[in-house]
């Protein structure tokens, strides 16, 4: 079985993609198997702080790597929350800080100009100088609700309004959302690159 890094101390991310790559014969390793920390995340969008999270994670342990980066990009706020979605509430600010910090962003705002998408960017390299790294991006549109709905998901899910099933994020399923969401998106582009390969 081939072995692939996935550059996340995620527990959650790194069961999903487990599940994911495992029908390919691919093995996925976390950081933590490898004693690693996550990379500075210093990049100016998702795609160069993905490549930055599998460019570490390849040249510590010479192995293919697998990154992603992800977040919530709000029309109204010129892309804000953005690179900073898991922190808008400031350093270590957790989920619910960073939702209501959204809501307050967004009050008054007309329901027509909220609109929203998540995005997911995944990078594949082979090794920590390849030159031609695997690209797969996945956007989920919709618009941010004036209040949480739903306990399912994470993040900004009870906001974030599906207008194709009219529900939140977190109202849906996990399969629901994966089926529909940037992640999901982006998960069956790459894997189907892969397969492909
Ligand atoms: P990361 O991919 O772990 O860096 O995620 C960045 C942040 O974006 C998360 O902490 C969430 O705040 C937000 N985010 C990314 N994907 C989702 C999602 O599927 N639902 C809700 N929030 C998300």
């Amino acid at each position: 079985m081939q072995r692939l890094l996935i550059a996340t101390a995620n527990p959650g991310k790194l069961a999903e993609f487990r599940t994911l790559l495992a029908p390919l014969g691919i093995e996925a390793l976390g950081l933590d198997a490898f004693g690693l920390a996550a990379a500075e995340e210093t990049g100016a969008s998702f795609v160069e702080n993905a490549l930055i999270k599998a460019r570490h994670a390849s040249a510590a342990t010479g192995l293919p790597a697998l990154a992603d980066d992800s977040g919530l990009c709000v029309d109204a706020l010129d892309g804000a929350p953005g690179l900073l979605s898991a922190r808008y509430a400031g350093p270590g600010a957790d989920a619910q800080a960073n939702l209501r910090r959204l809501l307050e962003q967004l009050r008054g705002v007309a329901q027509d100009a909220r609109g929203a998408h998540f995005v997911c960017v995944l990078v594949l390299l082979r090794h920590a100088a390849d030159p031609d790294p695997r690209i797969a991006t996945g956007r989920w549109y919709g618009r941010i609700l004036e209040a949480p709905r739903g306990q399912g998901g994470f993040g900004y899910d009870p906001v974030f309004l599906d207008p194709a099933s009219g529900r939140s994020a977190a109202e849906l399923s996990a399969a629901e959302k994966h089926a529909r969401s940037h992640r999901g998106q982006a998960l069956r582009s790459l894997l189907a690159e892969l397969a492909g390969a």
